[in-house]
């Protein structure tokens, strides 16, 4: 299956991959495929993946700390704490 290259950050407390952009796409050109540039337009198989495989991660920068969304679900626990 085709894999998409992403441009994105490290967060190396959580070890979460944030992605800005998709850079680039690896096409796998497979007919099976329907990601691929080969793939027939009017295929109706249903045997043909449809997604793309894991973003291979280009990591721009890395940073010291959980990610947004770690660091948000952990105020959430807090918040929820607090209230009990
Ligand atoms: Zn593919
Ligand atoms: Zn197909
Ligand atoms: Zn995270």
């Amino acid at each position: 299956m085709c894999q998409r290259k992403a441009a994105g950050t490290l967060w190396l407390t959580c070890g979460h991959f944030q992605r800005h952009m998709v850079t680039a796409v690896y096409d796998c050109m497979s007919v099976k495929c329907e990601q691929s540039y080969v793939h027939p337009k009017d295929c109706r198989s249903r045997e043909c993946i449809r997604v793309y495989g894991p973003d291979v991660q280009d990591i721009i920068d890395r940073v010291n700390d959980k990610c947004l969304q770690c660091q948000w679900q952990e105020q959430k626990a807090a918040q929820a704490q607090n209230k009990s």
